[in-house]
């Protein structure tokens, strides 16, 4: 009940707001100025609550929707796991205590570019330093020749 009213109040301000922006920025500015502690408090609160990796899920299923194509909620953990910890690019063991934006540090890519089509899904995910994954950019091949991209011809 409660939510219902909150939401229904939500869709009416954005009316509202659509049909008058010229009011709707006035009262925006004179709110910021009378409220500046609530300001403060709120940026704050949104820059600890949202970490890095947040940020990075936040960035692939806004691209996946762009792209248009499949996002599924993928656990790290497992990734990291099914791909034994080692970086599918060069090879070698990730250390796992490095974070972002270390060059070493663990992240996860996508076998088929999400702009080529490929989803954000377990199946088209691997790990690897950030550094490697950088350093393919979209031209993603497997090293040593193993394996190459759909479409491409080995050389
Ligand atoms: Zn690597």
């Amino acid at each position: 009940m409660d939510m219902n009213k909150k939401e229904k109040n939500r869709i009416r301000n954005k009316r509202w707001r659509l049909k008058n922006p010229e009011r709707a920025k006035e009262f925006c500015v004179r709110w910021r100025k009378n409220n500046p502690d609530k300001i403060k408090q709120y940026s704050k609160l949104n820059i600890s609550k949202r970490t890095t990796e947040q940020n990075r899920e936040y960035q692939r299923k806004y691209l996946a929707k762009k792209f248009g194509v499949p996002y599924e909620k993928i656990d790290t953990a497992e990734i990291v796991e099914r791909d034994w910890g080692i970086c599918r690019v060069c090879h070698h063991e990730i250390d796992m205590s490095l974070s972002y934006p270390d060059p070493e540090s663990l992240t996860l890519r996508h076998i088929i570019p999400m702009a080529e089509g490929g989803g954000h899904t377990k199946d088209n995910v691997e790990i690897a330093h950030l550094e490697c994954s950088f350093s393919l950019g979209s031209k993603n091949i497997f090293k040593n020749g193993e394996f190459k991209r759909k479409g491409t011809e080995p050389t």
